[in-house]
């Protein structure tokens, strides 16, 4: 029997180690955290259950984790809410508040959306032909988007500032990129599932629950999880894999699958195992942009919509040029789950948990963490009168801590790999690398979608490429 070691216990290496040992491979999965999950986990504090950083998640029921949950038997609920969100846009110092319904598909609701985000009545049409067009995609025609910009995409259809703003802050959410960078392509896949399975929401019991209900399925099939486990190296020869090397000694496997990441792969592997053009490949790719977080707890419940999304007072080529640059901006976009209007079972009665995340330089060191916090921390206390007033409790998540979480070594990429034209689709590095037997697995390899869901869909991916190539 195949004995597949998996390195990493965050959603694609815990989902595929869980697969396989479903089929009845034996499966040992190393991690070096404390925790599961990743970049997609919880801790439990004082009666709250608290995401480490800050998630939606945009198919929920409908998509990639649902399929995980149910190969493997195992619970997972997704909660919806209509409207999915409340929309503030600070055009010109304001706070124009509207809803956005869960459920783009209707016609009139479409219409309804162009005219809360202020689409001129001139450019109805032209923003009419591309939610059209986006939400009948076929792959043919997502492929031949795959190297455009969303930006130059949207251009085909209209220039509305508006509907600008919208899709690049839509853009941030999905991708943790600006859509002047982001892969068209890659927008309409994910813009047309999202609006087809109108299942955008949160998920039941945290973040955490995701790698939670993966890790049962994993140990109910006979697999073994091994945390503050870091692997040091992968061992290989001409012959393909041949095991991993932890502080505490070697462990022989035929398969190994990484979660780490390309770079870290091939550090672990070693370039001489990989080969000259894979590594220059490697060196070559470009990672999402970062975030930083504030998580609140306030005494009380001050804001009673269970997720705001706040558009910047900027236009749409400038939204998000802080996050390469050194400026700081005036303003930022800001990403809000309110908790426990999703979960009242993760927060003690009578308490609010708020979780709020705003765009950042993937660089630790070049990014301005504390004044990007600042001005969005000053943007949430003025929209929401007496929030300031009743938290009793707040933490900050800097770019170093997500990379500290992920082990990336020269970034702190919310996402993984940037969803960028040239490196998604065909572009997209296979999850099969040039040494026999190794494998990546997670959302730098294998599958198109939004974060947690695209690691989720390459572990589907990546487990089904297993089964064909080492055969029980
Ligand atoms: C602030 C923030 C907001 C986000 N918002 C969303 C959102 O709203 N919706 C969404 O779907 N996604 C979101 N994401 C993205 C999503 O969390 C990630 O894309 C996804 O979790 C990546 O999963 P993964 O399995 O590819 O990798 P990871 O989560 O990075 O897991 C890799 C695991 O491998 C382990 N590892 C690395 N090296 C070793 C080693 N040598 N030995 C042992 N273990 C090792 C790491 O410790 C880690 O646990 C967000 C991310 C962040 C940071």
């Amino acid at each position: 029997m195949s004995k597949v070691i998996v390195i990493g216990a965050g959603i694609g290496g815990l989902a595929c180690g869980a697969l396989l040992a479903k089929d009845g491979y034996e499966v040992e999965v190393f991690e070096k955290n404390p925790f599961v999950g990743g970049r997609c986990s919880a801790t439990e504090m004082k009666g709250f259950t608290i995401d480490n950083f800050v998630h939606a998640f945009p198919l929920g029921g409908k998509g990639p984790h649902a399929a995980v949950a149910a190969e493997l038997g195992v619970d997972l609920e997704f909660i919806v809410q209509d409207p999915a969100a409340m929309v503030v846009d600070g055009l010109n110092g304001g706070a124009r508040t509207y809803p956005q319904r869960l459920d783009i598909r209707p016609p009139m609701n479409r219409f309804r959306m162009a005219m809360n985000m202020g689409v001129k009545i001139s450019n109805l049409f032209g923003v009419y032909r591309l939610f059209q067009r986006m939400l009948k995609a076929e792959e043919e025609f997502i492929a031949s988007k795959d190297d455009t910009t969303i930006r130059d995409f949207l251009l085909e259809y209209t220039d509305d500032p508006q509907l600008h703003r919208f899709i690049n802050v839509l853009s941030f959410m999905m991708f943790t990129l600006p859509y002047g960078r982001a892969s068209a392509g890659e927008f309409i896949h994910c813009f047309r599932d999202m609006a087809g399975a109108a299942n955008f929401g949160y998920v039941r019991g945290s973040s955490g629950a995701i790698p939670e209900a993966y890790r049962q399925g994993l140990e109910n099939n006979g697999g073994r999880l091994h945390l503050g486990k870091k692997v040091q190296r992968i061992l290989c020869d001409s012959g393909g894999v041949k095991g991993i090397a932890t502080s505490e000694g070697d462990v022989e496997g035929d398969v190994v699958i990484s979660n780490a990441g390309i770079q870290n792969t091939i550090a672990m592997a070693g370039e001489v195992n990989l080969g000259g053009d894979y590594v220059t490949m490697a060196k070559s790719l470009v990672y999402s942009d970062s975030a930083v977080v504030v998580k609140y707890i306030l005494d009380e419940p001050v804001v009673k919509y269970p997720f705001i999304v706040y558009i910047p007072d900027a236009d749409a080529e400038e939204m998000f040029f802080y996050t390469c640059a050194d400026n700081i901006p005036q303003d930022v976009y800001i990403f809000m789950p309110v908790i426990d209007l999703w979960d009242p079972g993760l927060v003690p009665e009578g308490k609010q948990l708020i979780i709020a995340g705003a765009a950042a330089n993937n660089r630790p060191s070049q990014g301005d963490s504390h004044a990007i916090i600042e001005i969005m921390e000053r943007r949430i206390f003025s929209l929401f009168p007496g929030f300031e007033e009743h938290v009793t409790w707040r933490e900050e998540v800097h770019a170093e801590h997500i990379q500290a979480t992920t082990g990336h070594p020269r970034f702190a990429d919310c996402v993984g790999l940037a969803q960028i034209p040239g490196q998604v689709g065909a572009g997209k590095p296979s999850p099969a690398t040039p040494v026999q037997g190794l494998y990546l697995v997670g959302a730098e390899a294998g599958a198109r979608g939004i974060g947690t869901e695209q690691a989720a869909a390459s572990a589907l991916a990546v487990s089904a490429l297993v089964r064909g190539g080492h055969p029980l």
